[in-house]
């Protein structure tokens, strides 16, 4: 009988949510798991997956992908079958990577007006994406900064008006009900925003049962310093949501907290304990991380000019020059530590030159994730970063800190669940036919510096919506991801 449009067989088939794994062959027909079985099944088309672990396809929840199909073929080699974009405040809608690119590079200043792109409305996009179709499954939040411009507040450090906030939350919501998962803020990025207009707006994340992520602010008016400054970012987030009664994402919390520096050492165990305490709390907060132990940043970010301004600060807390913590990753300049005339000269020049922050300890990375609240999201957009693979060559295979299982409940069920994706991250009968097939023996992931892209390896074969992306390690030109779209009810 062969009524399968796939059959893979002979695999480690492995169902993180229920702990399942066992040698099954997989039937799929019209997108769906139609059949799991020890038996001989037959199929139209059929995968070998004899060695290999067939895993649920990973789900990203923390991408600036926006529609590049460029981008969206990195998240296919890295394993990704859905993925949320929109993160981070800022919605960047290029359909091709290379465009995007070229035009943040022509900005001279990085402000979150050269970022977000108001042409077009989110169920459009959403309609494009089932339309077109895309490498992955994709859906969107909305851009706290994007809002904040269609309503008219385009000083992204200065408070918006009642008027504007209003608007702002007419907007989201009416983009929330297009399909959109909730609301996206980078307080980082726009410091203007008020106690007032984050918690207007985590109220109509809250209404529609919406995700509220947010990269928190790192420092700013009243603020102690640069790393402290995330606990406190942190904790203005966590006090709103537990007031609007949101579901709140702490966007790449490593990135904020695995740092060692004086007289914070004990920095990381203070940012988890501030995560569980909220949770004990009965606040609905989670968290994504990076797995990796780098901040890449640009030389025109707040950030970096905020590094520099408080040098003396940094360097203390460091217990290093700032030559010795700040690294220039790419272009002439690649490879030399960032002196204060460096940056000067750099910022001028070339205020999109990737720089290299080494700050952070893996172990902290680690510690960090392991928090049962915290899973993996890749944060790739126009950069790449290596995520999923990273986690179950790096921390599995070769430094044992989770098992095979734990790790895959990070990179599929756990995300998925988070956002309310009841058909993926699984494989059981009726779930949806999206499928990683890696060999547990070679898979890594990595970002050598002075490389613009991560590097993946030891996924075989990519199924998104039954359709094959990937196989044997060959990108097919194939286009089966459809829009994701947020179901409250
Ligand atoms: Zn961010």
């Amino acid at each position: 009988m062969t009524d399968h449009d796939l059959v893979i067989r002979n695999g480690l088939v492995i169902d993180p949510a229920s702990q399942f794994a066992a040698p099954f062959s997989i039937g799929v027909k019209d997108g769906r798991i139609a059949t799991l079985t020890s038996q001989p099944i037959e199929g139209r088309d059929e995968i070998d997956a004899d060695g290999l672990v067939v895993a649920p396809g990973f789900v990203d929840v923390h991408t600036h992908v926006d529609g590049n199909v460029p981008a969206g073929y990195e998240l296919i080699k890295m394993g990704v079958t859905s993925a949320i974009a929109g993160n981070c405040g800022n919605f960047m809608w290029f359909e091709d990577a290379d465009l995007m690119r070229q035009r943040l590079h022509e900005q001279k200043d990085y402000d979150v007006r050269n970022f977000n792109r108001l042409d077009k409305d989110w169920s459009d996009l959403l309609d494009q994406v089932d339309q077109d179709g895309y490498p992955v499954h994709l859906g969107l939040l909305v851009g706290s900064a994007t809002l904040r411009l269609k309503a008219g507040a385009d000083d992204p450090n200065g408070p918006a008006s009642d008027q504007q906030i209003a608007e702002m939350c007419r907007l989201a919501a009416r983009q929330i009900e297009a399909g959109a998962f909730g609301v996206s803020f980078g307080v980082m990025y726009t410091p203007g925003m008020t106690r007032d207009e984050l918690l207007a707006l985590f109220r109509v994340a809250a209404r529609y049962q919406g995700i509220a992520a947010v990269h928190p602010r790192h420092g700013g008016p009243g603020l102690p310093g640069i790393v402290p400054g995330a606990l406190v970012g942190h904790q203005e987030v966590i006090d709103v949501a537990r007031e609007a009664g949101a579901k709140l994402q702490l966007s790449h919390i490593a990135h904020q907290i695995a740092f060692q520096s004086r007289p914070y050492d004990d920095l990381t165990q203070r940012g988890i304990r501030q995560v569980d305490a909220a949770r004990a709390d009965g606040v609905d907060v989670m968290a994504d991380c990076m797995p990796l132990a780098q901040n890449v940043l640009e030389v025109g970010l707040p950030l970096t000019a905020m590094l520099y301004e408080l040098l003396p600060l940094v360097e203390e807390q460091a217990g290093r020059s700032i030559d010795n913590l700040i690294f220039v990753k790419e272009g002439p300049h690649q490879g030399k530590g960032l002196t204060p005339e460096l940056y000067r000269q750099l910022k001028e020049e070339a205020p999109m030159t990737a720089l290299v922050l080494r700050a952070m300890r893996e172990d902290l990375v680690i510690r960090t994730l392991l928090a049962d609240w915290c899973f993996v999201g890749s944060d790739i957009g126009d950069k790449f970063y290596p995520a999923q693979a990273r986690v179950i060559g790096n921390y599995v295979r070769e430094q044992g800190a989770f098992t095979l299982m734990q790790a895959l409940q990070k990179c599929t069920s756990v995300p998925a669940a988070r956002f309310g994706l009841k058909r993926k991250g699984r494989i059981a009968v009726g779930c949806d036919a999206d499928f990683t097939i890696f060999d547990q023996r070679t898979i890594s992931g990595h970002l050598p510096f002075g490389a613009p892209k991560s590097e993946t390896a030891g996924i075989e074969h990519v199924v998104v919506g039954g359709v094959p992306v990937m196989r044997c390690g060959q990108m097919l030109d194939a286009l089966p991801g459809r829009a994701l779209r947020h179901k409250p009810w």
